[in-house]
């Protein structure tokens, strides 16, 4: 399988954060921990029931962090699957819940819906015929047959896409399907997570980093052997640095800055977040990687308060 693994993104209270992904977009919480580099921030990674790869958008919530703004050299938007007969339900909750969003429109066909969330991360649903039949994560009040089923695409902003759609094609196995615009769209395999969209926005301005932004994508590789063939090509095809191979116990990263300026990371399908809690109680508790467990007491202390309701 090719595509997305996940999307990693910063938010501010992470508390507001929880509370939009599980209560207003329906999505599980599979993992509590922290952001391994940084253990006095959380690292909080919402999915389907399990978590499986392209369903995984993950946060760090930085409160104090300044607001972040879309532009070139970063991901621009993230698109959501969902059912064809949803998305009069979802602008009816959004209405409800006071989502900022837009009216409907049609991109590639398929009609999108945009929406933002607390911290002004540029999102939407897309209405993807068939995925009705598909499994899904359902909890609270919004009924399986709406629910979210894993990523649609991610858009990037590009001031030219040559160079990634090149990466893209020759490494991770996507190929270009059509354009619209100033919008090249490229597909993989994959139902779930199998799209990047280039927007080509020569001349805008750059990307900056903080709350509402994303801070990387990061790509699947079946398991260690295909990462490192992944990552070769990267360097030899492309002549970009690689990162050496981070443990982030629930997969394994390799990190790199595409020639657009995003940056892309390959992560492992294996081992997933069942590795250390079982299916029924992903992400209730604070989960702590080995090397981190020793300061357990001192990173709860600095850590705000998270309570996940059931
Ligand atoms: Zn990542």
């Amino acid at each position: 399988m090719a595509g997305v693994h996940h999307v990693t993104a910063i938010c501010g209270r992470a508390e507001r954060n929880l509370a939009f992904y599980t209560h207003v977009l329906g999505l599980r919480l599979v993992k509590k921990t922290v952001n391994f580099d940084d253990p006095g921030t959380y690292h909080l990674y919402y999915g389907d029931e399990v978590g499986h790869p392209g369903t995984i958008l993950t946060f760090f919530p930085w409160e104090y962090a300044p607001l972040g703004r879309a532009g070139i050299g970063q991901a621009e938007q993230i698109m959501f699957r969902v059912p064809a007969s949803a998305l009069g339900y979802w602008m009816h909750r959004f209405l409800e819940r006071g989502v900022a969003h837009e009216q409907p429109i049609k991109r590639f066909g398929e009609t999108t819906l945009a929406f933002a969330d607390p911290d002004g991360l540029r999102m939407a649903l897309v209405a993807v015929a068939g995925s009705e039949v598909e499994p899904a994560w359902s909890a609270g009040d919004i009924p399986r047959e709406h629910a979210i089923r894993g990523f649609h695409s991610v858009m990037l902003m590009l001031e030219d896409g040559a160079r990634t759609a090149a990466v893209l094609t020759d490494v991770f196995g996507f190929a270009q399907v059509g354009r619209e615009g100033s919008v090249h769209r490229l597909r993989a395999k994959g139902a779930i997570g199998g799209i990047v969209d280039i927007h080509e926005a020569g001349g805008f301005l750059p990307a900056a980093m903080g709350r509402g932004a994303v801070h990387h994508i990061a790509f699947r590789a079946a398991d260690d052997g295909a990462q490192a063939e992944l990552a070769r090509k990267v360097r030899d095809n492309h002549g970009v640095q690689t990162t050496e191979r981070k443990d982030r116990h629930y997969f394994r990263s390799i990190y790199f800055r595409e020639p657009g300026g995003t940056l892309f990371e390959i992560a492992t399908d294996q081992p997933g977040f069942t590795v250390d809690e079982s299916p029924a109680v992903l992400g209730h508790a604070l989960k702590l990687p080995q090397f981190l467990e020793l300061r357990r007491k001192e990173i709860e202390a600095v850590l705000p308060p998270l309570e996940v309701a059931a």
